[in-house]
């Protein structure tokens, strides 16, 4: 499976997660660093503040962000792993086993040419005066 993936939600929230744990890390083993001279403590100490700021920034997107896609859900044929696949996603990379198979963008992208928005609206619109 690719390093960066966000074809499924399970991927974006583990993404999201191991950036800022990283991040968070760096910044909290500067601090820690700067925290054991005396002269740097107090910079140390902000950094400390810091990395654990970010940290909990991290965890509450990776929890938050995964939210503003949306999702099919498609069961992997091969391990029957059931993935929340994002609509626009075209291939993916199964949760489960790490195969790599279509998204639910795949057909949908093909389905949405031979149906333009426009007539459907209007059609719609009719409708509602119709009534
Ligand atoms: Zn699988």
């Amino acid at each position: 499976m690719p390093k960066t993936a966000f074809f499924t939600r399970k991927q974006i929230r583990d993404q999201i997660m191991e950036v800022g744990t990283w991040v968070a890390a760096a910044i909290l083993g500067v601090g820690v660093g700067l925290s054991i001279t005396v002269v740097l403590m107090p910079a140390g100490m902000g950094l400390i503040v810091l990395g654990a700021f970010v940290g909990t920034v991290g965890w509450v997107a990776s929890l938050l962000v995964p939210g503003f896609f949306r999702y099919q859900t498609m069961q992997c044929p091969y391990c029957h792993e059931i993935n929340q696949v994002r609509l626009t996603a075209v291939e993916y990379g199964c949760d489960g086993c790490g195969r790599k198979l279509r998204g639910a963008g795949f057909w949908r992208r093909g389905k949405e040419s031979r149906q333009p928005r426009g007539p459907k609206t209007r059609l719609a619109q009719k409708v509602k005066q119709g009534a």
